[in-house]
């Protein structure tokens, strides 16, 4: 697989933005569950607010998640002062082309920030976009079952 990201991080806040933002990146897609909220809490963590708050200044932020339960969604929405799309159908690149058309931005503006390879990094590898993986959020909470699948998951990531 070809699955190596452009960049892999331990948290939100390792990631250089501003190095984004000088290379003219101006759109941030974020995958949800694990990556910017505890799955399934419909809360975020004081710290991701701030910095999303922070991020809103300088970026069209956008939430791109796979999730599919409205209820989960609508309470997240309520959360959130920027856009956040459910049923995203990750790594299908159809619905980030849509939205970056109806923005008028083009992939080059464009990056993705999620916690899996399989969905997040490879939606963003194919639709030729900046790709950013990081830990989960909650990474030392997790139990052994989910650790080994991220562990495993992760071996789809090839290094040179
Ligand atoms: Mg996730």
């Amino acid at each position: 697989m070809f699955l190596k990201p452009d960049y892999n991080v331990e948290k939100l806040e390792d990631i250089d933005f501003s190095k984004l933002k000088e290379s003219g990146k101006s759109v941030l897609f974020f995958d949800l569950d694990s990556t910017i909220m505890p799955s399934n809490s419909g809360a975020y963590l004081p710290k991701t607010k701030k910095l999303l708050d922070e991020l809103q200044k300088d970026f069209t932020i956008v939430v791109l998640s796979n999730n599919t339960k409205q209820s989960y969604i609508d309470k997240v929405r309520l959360e959130s002062n920027f856009e956040v799309i459910s049923n995203a159908k990750k790594p299908d690149t159809k619905v980030m082309f849509e939205y970056l058309k109806k923005i008028g931005k083009t992939v080059n503006d464009a990056v993705i920030i999620g916690d899996r390879p399989l969905t997040d990094i490879l939606c963003g590898k194919r639709a030729c976009v900046t790709t950013i993986l990081v830990d989960s959020i909650t990474k030392d909470k997790e139990n052994r079952i989910v650790r080994f699948a991220r562990w495993l998951e992760r071996l789809t990531i090839i290094y040179k």
